[in-house]
């Protein structure tokens, strides 16, 4: 049974505009997802139907076997933690202490427990020596780690995170990919988000499902995914720069290779492949192995 089940859901605003059109995904425990698509593709539309801010007009969602129904939205939301894109729409208290304590309250946790519970978050998060802050004053990273503790909180088994590095500065993109890594590996916590920055998606991603206009295009690993170029283009999206790069030294004679790397860390290894090989191999720098080779 997948955690997250999606299952032929459409979804249809208040105005008659059909968001969603017979959308289906299947996310495991302990998996890093990305939801990429293009503006209006439907995906915040799709991920508040994961914790019931949104009810499906038709098909179902289901989390962990329970499905997303007026009557059990307490458990639902226990499970699934909802990070916004604007993190503004999400902090409304006057400290970050309270803003972090404000979930558990409601779930009735009170004393010792509730102070030990907001120092974990606060730790994993980043933000230990924050509590007394107002989150009015916070940068937009700093902003973004308040909500993420405030969630991760409530200890929940996915986090969805709608464009979670949109609106900060490269420092902030970096850290909060980190950040968002050690999460899902060390507290074994499912990751869904949203993007449709090609250049982040391969750095926090096992799996992406491709949505254009309300539907599923395509779903498969990053790789795949990334290696089906048309599909990727022909909604408005675009490569990871360095896909970008291979393909010109590729086309232009000067590398060939049978992976496409889609991070510097993969471009690295392409490269510096290419670059010692003496021959042979299935990563070349043309111009290089012509050199070795007659040397
Ligand atoms: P994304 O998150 O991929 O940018 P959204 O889920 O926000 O896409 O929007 C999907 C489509 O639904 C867009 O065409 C958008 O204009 C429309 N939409 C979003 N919210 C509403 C709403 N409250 N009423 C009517 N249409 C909406």
């Amino acid at each position: 049974m997948a955690l997250v089940d999606v299952k032929n859901v459409s979804y249809v605003y208040a105005d008659g505009h059909q968001a969603l059109e017979n959308v289906s995904l299947q996310i495991e425990k302990g998996e890093r997802v990305a939801v990429l698509g293009p503006n209006g593709a439907g995906k915040s539309t799709l991920f508040q139907l994961l914790n019931g801010l949104l009810q499906a007009t038709s098909g179902t969602v289901s989390i962990d076997g329970l499905p997303v129904e007026k009557k059990n939205l307490f458990q639902i939301r226990s499970k699934v933690g909802m990070v916004f894109q604007d993190s503004d729409d999400q902090l409304f208290n006057s400290s970050v202490r309270q803003e972090v304590a404000y979930g558990l309250m409601n779930m009735h946790i009170t004393g010792k427990e509730l102070e030990k519970a907001v120092d974990w978050a606060l730790d994993v998060a980043g933000i230990a020596g924050y509590g007394s802050k107002s989150p009015n004053n916070l940068s937009g990273g700093e902003k973004k780690r308040v909500a993420l503790a405030s969630v991760l909180a409530m200890k929940p088994e996915v986090l969805v995170l709608d464009e979670p590095t949109a609106a900060l500065d490269p420092h902030g993109v970096s850290n909060l990919i980190r950040l968002l890594n050690t999460i899902n590996k060390e507290l074994h916590i499912t990751l869904i988000f949203a993007s449709h920055d090609a250049d982040m998606v391969p750095l926090l991603s096992d799996r992406v499902y491709l949505m254009d206009s309300g539907k599923i295009l395509t779903y498969g690993t990053t790789s795949e995914v990334f290696g089906q170029k048309e599909n990727i283009r022909k909604i408005g999206l675009r490569l990871p720069r360095v896909a970008h790069l291979t393909e010109i030294l590729e086309r232009d004679g000067i590398l060939k290779t049978e992976s496409i790397p889609l991070t510097i860390g993969q471009a690295r290894k392409v490269f510096g492949n290419a670059a010692t090989l003496t021959g042979g191999g299935t990563d070349t720098i043309v111009g290089r192995n012509q050199n070795t080779q007659s040397g």
